[in-house]
């Protein structure tokens, strides 16, 4: 089947390559689009998506490196009798997860998603946020170093542990389809074969895959252990919600301009994908604390999970699937939401300002 869409679709080219043209007009903007747009994409100017652009300059001004957060104190507490074995398999289960994860995710922007965006501020996003999984998978990498884990048990957890490697395995089809090189958007089969890969990664992979890890971990710094662990994932959660309102934005922009390609029926398989993200996620919740742990247990992340899986549903402008869902965890939304003051663990300033972002005329 997926051999018939590929013949019937237009010829794959590379939008960007084309040899520019003498004499041309500049670009105007309202030739711009989000996805199968004819006209040049080099020319960045005139903006048509502030959002993208916005989110562009957001992400650059966040920007810090593993290696600036202190991981002593965690390097310590690792190594003495301070951890109960439940808070091991905690650590350890979300290092094999996340160390493979951003590179699953940093592997369909570039190899998948990039090509059939058509937009220069988008593209420009895209970058930024590829480099950011580069340096979310560098402080999974810095952390197992630090610790002393064995690096080929936790960078092959995606293959071993079953819940890590069906949410891994879940993923892979819908990134495999679009990077095949043969593939191009421009007709409806296929624009939504991208809006299918646009809401497994963005709004399942990274918007709720991530979170049962990320709620762990935090924890874990909320009662003062592994502060160093927990600070590298509370920037990458950072990174991570403005990678999620990014691609909730791709999502609707491209609604909005392909109004066909949301039909009830595609709206359906929308709602199934992102409640089997929810199914497979509370797998990994309860593989990862068979016991409970730390005020925490499976049920409390099923009730959480249903909350983000409302909130990501109405983002994309579908209905709620779980009534009456709330959120347990309410301090998340503080981990988020962090504004030019210390972060919670002290160690640094979490607002890393670059020249980049300040205004000339302060
Ligand atoms: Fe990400």
């Amino acid at each position: 089947m997926l051999d018939t869409m590929t013949r019937t679709a237009p010829t794959a080219t590379i939008v960007g390559l084309e040899s520019p043209r003498m004499h041309a007009a500049p670009i105007q903007v309202d030739e711009k689009r989000m996805i199968n747009c004819r006209a040049d994409v080099n020319q960045l100017e005139p903006i048509k998506y502030d959002w993208a652009w916005g989110k562009y300059n957001d992400g650059c001004a966040n920007h810090w490196m593993p290696q600036e957060i202190n991981m002593g104190p965690d390097v310590i507490l690792w190594k003495s009798n301070g951890l109960t074995d439940d808070e091991r398999i905690i650590i350890e289960r979300n290092l094999g997860f996340f160390s493979t994860a951003d590179s699953l995710v940093a592997n369909n922007l570039v190899l998948a998603v990039y090509r059939h965006i058509t937009n220069p501020e988008c593209r420009q996003y895209l970058l930024r946020q590829a480099f950011e999984e580069a340096v979310h998978t560098h402080a999974y990498q810095y952390v197992i170093e630090s610790l002393g884990i064995d690096q080929a048990r936790a960078f092959n957890m995606y293959r071993e542990v079953p819940s890590i490697a069906a949410k891994a395995a879940w993923a892979m089809p819908y990134t495999e389809s679009l990077a095949d090189p043969h593939f191009a958007t421009g007709t409806p089969e296929n624009d939504q074969r991208l809006l299918r890969d646009l809401i497994a990664f963005y709004v399942v992979f990274e918007g709720i895959f991530f979170y049962v890890g990320f709620v762990q971990v935090l924890s874990m710094g909320r009662r003062n252990k592994m502060i160093g662990t927990s600070e590298q994932f509370q920037y990458i959660l950072r990174d991570e919600s403005m990678h999620l309102n990014f691609g909730i934005d791709v999502i609707n922009q491209i609604k909005i301009e392909n109004p066909h390609l949301w039909t009830p029926e595609f709206q359906r398989e929308a709602i199934d994908i992102i409640k089997q993200g929810v199914e497979l996620e509370y797998q990994y919740a309860v593989d990862t604390m068979p016991r409970g742990i730390l005020g925490l247990n499976a049920n409390m992340f099923r009730e959480y999970l249903e909350f983000i899986a409302n909130r990501r549903l109405i983002q994309i402008g579908l209905p709620e699937q779980y009534k009456g869902a709330t959120n347990p965890f309410p301090w998340m939304s503080e981990m988020i939401d962090l504004k030019k003051e210390k972060n919670f663990f002290e160690t640094r300033v979490t607002e890393y300002q670059t020249g980049g972002s300040l205004s000339w005329e302060d």
